[in-house]
């Protein structure tokens, strides 16, 4: 089949694959319509590796994906062909410590698509878990489909903030990742959302979307929030940028007895501030992916709580695949994703 490969790093190509899969019996057979560009392609596509994962083989890429169901195996009851989906990209041991205990994406032996040595999704067709394959509600389009995966990330992080009714929110970063943080922040009953970049262009995006931006380019953030919470504070910071600086002080416009959660990830390791966290007896957690959050993302996308359709900013065909990467690694600011249409 068909499918856009990472060769080396900086070297795509768009080629047929030999990859051989077989329908079990508790599987499905999908063919892949969108597919998100994340970040993390981007990073393997630039550099070969993340952290200890390091492409050494040809890779498929594409984790973010929704598609249509095209054949199922004998036990699968909650599927049929013709089915639109979204899949989980993860896919644990589901006999492991960790998935008994409800830590699914934790589990060490989890394969997750575009994490070598397991191929990712921009390929004509997938065999997938059905229990990790979901269907689209009528009003859910492809596109939105293809971005449940990274709002996800957003709901898991909200999930983890324990949200009360009225709480405000900072949200550090106003990439896709932060845009769908705070989008699940306002879900999940934060009065006020406050986001902080330093590209205007995703700051007015956030602003039409109903959050609060701050250009940190000219604004200092505690100031900003000082001036929203009458000097308080915010009671939730999701830090989403992953930078040094931003974490440098990410515990100074907390409020005290407040709650951060780590979602950006550094490249490098970075310091943090712990007597500032003490002072405020700062509750801090992190995450990594998500569990048990898709089914909560397709409903709040069929409600239309949330709407992440004016994310996807940029579309390509799968034949111009390539050009998409290098658009998506060198992109304008007005950017969020870019996403291709097999
Ligand atoms: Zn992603």
């Amino acid at each position: 089949m068909k499918a856009l490969l990472l060769e080396k790093t900086n070297h795509l190509s768009i080629r047929d694959i030999d990859i051989e899969e077989s329908l079990g019996p508790d599987d499905v057979r999908i063919k892949i319509h969108t597919v998100g560009i994340c970040g993390s392609d981007v990073h393997y596509y630039q550099h070969g590796r993340i952290g200890s994962f390091v492409v050494t083989e040809p890779m498929v890429l594409g984790h973010e994906a929704s598609g249509t169901v095209i054949e199922v195996g004998k036990n699968v009851k909650s599927l049929k062909a013709g089915d639109r989906v979204c899949m989980e990209p993860g896919i644990p041991d589901l006999n492991s410590r960790a998935t008994m205990l409800g830590m699914y994406n934790l589990d060490p032996a989890v394969r997750f698509w575009a994490t070598p040595p397991v191929h990712g999704c921009l390929r004509e067709t997938v065999v997938h878990p059905a229990m990790f394959t979901f269907k689209l509600p009528e009003k859910v389009g492809y596109d939105e489909g293809a971005l449940v995966e990274p709002l996800a990330v957003g709901l898991h992080a909200a999930n983890k903030a324990q949200i009360r009714p009225g709480d405000v929110a900072l949200v550090t970063g106003c990439g896709t990742i932060g845009l769908v943080t705070a989008m699940a922040a306002l879900a999940g009953g934060c009065s006020k959302v406050i986001i902080s970049d330093i590209i205007q262009p995703k700051l007015d995006l956030a602003s039409r979307l109903g959050m609060v931006p701050v250009n940190v380019t000219g604004q200092n953030l505690k100031d900003a929030v000082d001036d929203i919470t009458d000097g308080w504070g915010a009671d939730i910071i999701f830090e989403a940028s992953g930078y040094e600086e931003a974490i440098a002080d990410i515990f100074e416009p907390l409020c005290p007895g407040g709650r951060v959660i780590f979602i950006g990830m550094p490249v490098t390791p970075v310091p943090v501030d712990i007597v500032a966290a003490q002072a405020k007896e700062a509750r801090i957690e992190t995450i990594f992916r998500y569990a048990h959050v898709y089914p909560r993302a397709l409903s709040l996308m069929e409600s239309g709580a949330i709407d992440v359709k004016p994310l996807i900013t940029d579309r390509y065909r799968f034949e111009d695949g390539i050009k998409a990467f290098e658009y998506a690694a060198n992109p304008e600011p007005t950017t969020v994703k870019v996403a291709i249409e097999l």
